[in-house]
């Protein structure tokens, strides 16, 4: 058999009983999830969700690799939302559209529903029934919450490992899962990797779109898709690495990256559980925004890479050039900038989280000159002691940055100097590693401890992979750094390499 065929079939048997989920819905008449060929090989997914409601998600493809292998019109397809697992206590439907434009995606944003508590959702086309996902609500945000738990994660390579973490993550207890970015790698097939990806570079929608759907064929992926609502942002290789807004990593000519950039925004859009505020406009899309959870929390979900400026003193890990230094450089962009910090300035919560792609602590990773990464916050200093002096100077109550982006754990103290250890300590970082990117990684501490010496507000790192489970409460936050043995074959186990604290009311990161 080929990669395709063995695919195809893997398709057909993961819609019904692999999943684990209900697939059986006595009372959506005559619908079979199991059907040879169901539409639904993409899974099921929700998102973004409010008090009242969440986004439900699902692509009709038949032949997901190939461009979706639907016809070129529009589809009609009824979902339900129901208050049990069976689907017996149906509280909405409705019916929402399949269009070929959108790659006969739909995003359907439920309302009515009550506040804090799961939901079981399913969608029909034809005689076809979806899987049945879970998904659950925010709490309500004027009462008091007493425990948020989520994990986040990122980087999630196809070729360079199995995605054994999600497998794991969906048995943890969480109400959500967020992800940093990277959810697909643009590159081209490679040698000797575990899993390959199925052509060349990608450039057009059709490529954009295929590559999505290798990756969403994965059981553990659609799984923790269908099992928890996601909060979703991208990095670089959504599109191309280390793009800054219309500048590619190569030479291609400045309209052509825009267009290819619009495939690669309009395919993500197209496979994530985002609501319309995020439909792609040309070659741009509105990713970031804020979600609240009770009065106990409120994500700010920023985008890097759309409105940055190129990375300075010709990236890479560099001493800090003038051009770091300028204030002209920005990693936000002007408007995005305003928003996040009047967001955060009007925020009522008691844990102001950032969710964003790269390293904001200052890390210097010289052995003789300091070398900071460009393509991190430090190659945008203006903008990142702009944002730190504002969270010290406007009090803002326990902020906290969720990075990704770098395959590795990282844990450190933000402060306004970093350059001075007395200086004051405003936030707490926590840099998620990656699911797959970059093989079975390594629990390496010769290296931690070289960083420690010259970076005395760092915490821990380490380079294996995995992803970080968040428990949240009013006096206290904690990050368990869970980690794979390996990812070059399935079947690693889970253990938690370390874990930190903070606690409401004083910056900064503790040993648990
Ligand atoms: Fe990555
Ligand atoms: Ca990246």
């Amino acid at each position: 058999m080929t990669n395709d065929e063995v695919l195809r079939r893997a398709f057909l048997a993961r819609t019904g009983q692999l999943l684990g989920l209900t697939i059986a819905s006595p009372y959506w008449a005559l619908g079979q999830t199991a059907a040879g060929d169901s539409p639904f090989t993409l899974g099921v997914a929700s998102g973004d969700p409010a008090p009242d409601g969440v986004v439900l998600w699902t692509r009709l493809a038949r032949d997901p690799l190939h461009g979706g292998g639907m016809p070129r019109e529009r589809i009609e397809i009824d979902w339900q939302v129901a208050a049990d697992e069976r689907m017996s206590q149906v509280v909405q439907k409705g019916r929402a559209t399949a269009t070929p434009d959108l790659g006969h995606s739909v995003h359907v944003e439920v309302n009515g529903l009550e506040p804090g508590r799961w939901y079981w959702y399913q969608f029909k086309t034809g005689p076809h029934l979806s899987i049945t996902g879970r998904t659950r609500t925010a709490p309500d945000p004027n009462k008091p919450l007493d425990k948020l738990s989520f994990a986040f994660a990122s980087c999630q390579h196809y070729e360079q490992g199995y995605y054994t973490a999600y497998e794991h993550m969906v048995k943890e207890d969480i109400d959500l899962i967020v992800h940093l970015g990277d959810y697909i790698y643009e590159g081209g097939i490679a040698k000797d990797r575990p899993r390959r990806h199925s052509g060349p570079e990608i450039i057009s929608l059709d490529d954009y779109r295929n590559r999505h759907a290798l990756y969403r064929s994965d059981p553990a992926l659609q799984k923790a898709h269908a099992m928890f609502p996601w909060i979703v942002t991208w990095d670089d290789h959504e599109v191309d690495n280390n793009y800054a807004a219309d500048i590619p990593e190569d030479g291609m000519q400045r309209e052509r990256f825009l267009e290819r950039r619009a495939n690669g925004y309009q395919a993500y859009y197209e496979h994530m559980p985002l609501r319309r505020a995020s439909l792609p406009r040309g070659s741009s899309l509105q990713l970031y925004r804020r979600l609240a959870f009770g009065d106990l929390a409120e994500f700010s979900v920023l985008d890097t890479r759309q409105y940055r400026s190129d990375q300075p003193c010709g990236d890479g890990n560099k001493p800090q050039c003038a051009e770091a230094l300028s204030p002209q450089q920005t990693a936000l962009g002007t408007e995005q900038e305003r928003w996040f910090l009047e967001g955060l300035q009007r925020s009522q919560k008691r844990w102001n989280i950032v969710a964003q792609q790269i390293l904001m602590a200052k890390i210097d990773r010289g052995t003789n000159e300091p070398l900071f990464s460009m393509d991190q916050w430090s190659g945008y200093e203006v903008g990142r002691s702009r944002i730190l002096n504002f969270l010290h100077e406007r009090r803002i109550a326990n902020p906290v940055v969720l990075t990704g982006d770098i395959h590795s754990n990282w844990v450190a103290d933000l402060k306004v100097d970093f350059a001075d250890p007395k200086s004051p300590t405003v936030g707490s970082e926590f840099v998620g590693t990656s699911i797959s990117s970059g093989g079975d990684g390594e629990d390496g501490q010769d290296e931690a401890e070289r960083y420690h010496s010259r970076n005395p507000h760092l915490h821990f790192m380490n380079r294996q992979r995995g992803y970080v489970r968040c428990d949240v409460t009013p006096k206290q936050w904690r990050s368990d750094y869970r980690v794979l043995d390996y990812v070059s074959k399935p079947g690693s186990g889970i253990k938690t390499r370390a874990s930190f604290v903070v606690e409401a009311g004083r910056a900064g990161v503790q040993k648990a």
